[in-house]
């Protein structure tokens, strides 16, 4: 029978899937509505988050892995049982598919995904751990004894690991990615300008403005946002600066550059010594943040670069994986694992 390979970056922003021989077939939020009153999705990705935020009372839009590990797992194995359905299409074979997990993920979790997987019709369930196939996306090679580091900044989380041989020799990863900058944003603008806004509205700012460097080019740049008057409850439209933006953001930000440095200290000087030569690569939706190559180069004092198509580098890095994945498998103990 025809097998059908597919890679799965299972994030906290969004989920990406990648066919062997098509490339990402499917991207969309990591969303979900659920019906309180009776316990049924009403919608998943694209969909569902469009719900966000506006939802009547019994509807709740939620994402199931918001706080980087998967905070509600019936939740998190439906939503991924409906991604790789769609992926699979009507189609009668079983692909095998190969998800990758945060680095801190417990067995639970891992079981969590391994039964979705498998209950959406999988016939074969692999797992790899995020920040190798994030590198694998990256066209770094992963398996030669160079050291080289990655730094993953999702929605929920950032991933900061030292890579040799195919495995992870040190890591650290914290609950802190662009969602947390999206709520420092939100903060700021209630505090300083008395003004509610949504998450969304967040995002677009961090996205249009917002800045981890703030130079003569960029600091007069502004952006028009809009949320409810704390004072009088009526809509209201406010202006807001880069530099600004800076000031709201800068604590998270710190935090992720901060962790960055923690893994180098216990990095064994060998690897530092390759990564001064190789730079740090950085991965993930959040590293697009404008500056944030600039600030962590000159905090580290080593090359930072953004690998390209950052988003999707975990994903195509499980394609790589399932190109490779006899290889993989073999390779047990260092990160990967064959769990069905
Ligand atoms: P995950 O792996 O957790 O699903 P992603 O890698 O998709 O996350 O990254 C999502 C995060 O990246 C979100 O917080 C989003 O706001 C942020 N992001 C995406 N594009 C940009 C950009 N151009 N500038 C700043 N942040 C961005
Ligand atoms: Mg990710």
């Amino acid at each position: 029978m025809f097998v059908e390979d597919m890679g799965i970056d299972l994030g906290t922003a969004s989920v990406l899937v990648y066919k062997k021989g098509e490339g990402i077939v499917l991207h969309e939020p990591s969303v979900v509505a659920i019906d309180k009153n009776t316990d049924k999705i009403i919608a998943v990705g694209e969909e569902a988050r469009r719900m966000l935020g506006r939802t009547p009372g019994h509807i709740i839009a939620t994402r199931p892995l918001r706080e980087g590990v998967i905070a509600d797992y019936d939740t998190t194995e439906k939503m991924l049982s409906y991604f790789i359905r769609k992926a699979i299409g009507n189609k009668m074979f079983k692909p095998r598919v190969i998800v990758c997990i945060p680095t801190g993920a417990t067995d639970v979790e891992e079981r969590a995904v391994r039964q979705a997987t498998i209950a959406s019709g999988a016939k074969k369930a692999y797992l790899i751990e995020e920040p190798l196939a994030a590198a694998l996306g990256a066209g770094m090679n992963i398996a030669d004894a160079t050291g080289s580091m990655i730094v993953d900044i999702g929605g929920g989380t950032s991933d900061i690991a030292v890579l040799s041989l195919g495995g992870i020799v040190c890591n650290r990863s914290l609950r802190v990615g662009g969602d947390k900058f999206d709520e420092a944003i939100i903060r700021y603008i209630r505090r300083e300008h008395q003004l509610m806004i949504g998450d969304r509205s967040a995002e677009e700012v961090k996205m249009a403005i917002g800045t981890a460097w703030v130079s003569d080019e960029n600091r007069h740049k502004t952006a028009d946002v809009r949320g409810r008057d704390l004072v009088s409850g009526l809509p209201k439209t406010i202006t807001m600066s880069s530099e600004e933006c800076w000031y709201a953001m800068e604590e998270p930000v710190m935090e992720v550059v901060n962790a960055v440095k923690k893994v180098l200290e216990i990095t064994p000087p060998e690897l530092s010594a390759d990564i001064v030569n190789n730079g740090i690569i950085m991965t993930g939706g959040g590293c697009l943040l404008d500056g944030l190559d600039i600030l962590l180069s000159e905090r580290t004092g080593l090359p930072v670069i953004i690998a390209e198509d950052a988003i999707s580098c975990v994903a195509r890095g499980t394609g790589r994986a399932l190109h490779e994945i006899h290889t993989l498998v073999k390779t047990e103990s260092q990160g990967t694992k064959r769990i069905v």
